[in-house]
C-alpha cells in the first residue's frame, strides 16, 4: 500500500501523520513548535519528528511516496518556501529543497487552509463537489477554496490573507500582522480567551471567573465546554464570535460565491452555538442571491484535515 507523510505546521504545534490513499491516518506524531530563532534548528525538529514517525512504521521505503507540508502563511511563487507565516523562524527558508535532501523523496508545500480544504473536498464533508469554502478557526483564521475539486490560489499562493478581512473598523485591537479590526482580532481562540477574561471579571460570580480563580487562566477550550454546559456568559461569547464570522462570511460569499461553507479548527468544537449566529448574520447582512442557498456546516475531518490535506498534495501532485 502507498502512503504519504502529511505535516501540518501550526503556530503552537505540528501534527505529522502517515496517510494512506483513502485519506486514513495510519500513524501520527505531534510536537510543539520549536522555540528557536535558528531556522535550521527549527526545521531539524520537524525532521526528527518525521524520522520518529517513519522509524515506527513497518513498511517498505518505496511505499512512502513523499512528504506534504501545510504552512500557515503565504506561499512563494516557486512553492519552495513560505513567508508572512505564523512560524516566523521558517519565513523564506527553502523548506522544500531542504526536506527533499534530508529524506531523498518528493516534498510539496502549500498553505494550511488550502490543504484543509483539499482534505474536506476529497475525503470529508465537501465530497459532493461544487464551490467549497473551508474556514479554519483556531489561534488564527485561514480560508481555503476548492472549486470542482481544484484548489484555488488567487494570490500569494493561497486565498490571500482572507482571515484578515476588516469587520470592526472602530476596533481597538491590532492583529500580529499589523491590521486593526480584522477578523483575527475578534474571532480566534485568543480573542475568545481575551473576552472571557474581561467579561468574566465584570461578572465575578460567573463560571468563567470562578474557573480562572481556580486554575489561574481561562482557555478557549474551557469557554467552549462551559457554553455546551449552558453557561450564559460563555454562550454569549461564542454567539458574538459567530456574528463576527457571519459578517466575514457574507463578504466571502459576495466575492467567491461558495455553495458550501465548512467551519473547522479548534473553535469549531462550539458547534451549532457558533454556526447558528453565523448563518443568521449572513442572512441578515448579505445579498439574497449569494447567501440564501449557502449551507454552513462543520468540517468533518476535525483537527486531522491539515495533515490529510498535506499528504494529499503528494498523491495528487504525483
Ligand atoms: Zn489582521
Amino acid at each position: 500500500m502507498n502512503f504519504a507523510i502529511g505535516v501540518d505546521i501550526g503556530g503552537s504545534s505540528a501534527k505529522i501523520g502517515a496517510v494512506d490513499a483513502s485519506g486514513s491516518v495510519v500513524k501520527r506524531h505531534r510536537l510543539l513548535t520549536p522555540d528557536t530563532n535558528d531556522p535550521v534548528e527549527a526545521v531539524q525538529a520537524y525532521v526528527k519528528g518525521i524520522r520518529q514517525l517513519l522509524d515506527g512504521m513497518t513498511v517498505e521505503r518505496g511505499e512512502i511516496l513523499g512528504i506534504g507540508v501545510g504552512m500557515p502563511g503565504q506561499i512563494q511563487p516557486d512553492r519552495q518556501s513560505a513567508t508572512w507565516s505564523n512560524v516566523p523562524v521558517l519565513d523564506d527558508f527553502p523548506l522544500v529543497p531542504y526536506l527533499s535532501q534530508q529524506f531523498d523523496m518528493a516534498v510539496c508545500l502549500d498553505n494550511d487552509a488550502t490543504v484543509a480544504a483539499i482534505a474536506e473536498a476529497y475525503f470529508g464533508s465537501g465530497k459532493e463537489g461544487g464551490r467549497l469554502l473551508v474556514i479554519t478557526v483556531g489561534t488564527g483564521i485561514g480560508v481555503g477554496f476548492v472549486v470542482d475539486g481544484r484548489a484555488q490560489r488567487l494570490t500569494r499562493g493561497c486565498m490571500g490573507d482572507a482571515g484578515h478581512i476588516i469587520v470592526d473598523p472602530k476596533g481597538t485591537w491590532q492583529c500580529p500582522l499589523g491590521c486593526w479590526g480584522c477578523l483575527e482580532t475578534v474571532a480566534t481562540s485568543l480573542a475568545l480567551e481575551r473576552e472571557a477574561l474581561v467579561r468574566g471579571e465584570e461578572q465575578a460570580n460567573s463560571t468563567l471567573n470562578q474557573q480562572k480563580l481556580a486554575s489561574g487562566e481561562i482557555t478557549a477550550h474551557r469557554v467552549i465546554e462551559a457554553a455546551h454546559a449552558g453557561d450564559a456568559l460563555a454562550c454569549d461569547l461564542i454567539r458574538n464570535m459567530g456574528v463576527w464570522l457571519g459578517l466575514a462570511a457574507t463578504s466571502w460569499c459576495h466575492i467567491y460565491g461558495p455553495d458550501l461553507i465548512l467551519v473547522g479548527g479548534g473553535v469549531s468544537a462550539a458547534g451549532e452555538l457558533l454556526l447558528e449566529p453565523m448563518r443568521s448574520t449572513m442572512k441578515k447582512t448579505g445579498m439574497v442571491s449569494y447567501v440564501d442557498a449557502v449551507a454552513v456546516e462543520l468540517a468533518s475531518l476535525g483537527n486531522d484535515a491539515g495533515m490529510i490535506g498535506a499528504a494529499s498534495l503528494v498523491f495528487y501532485n504525483l
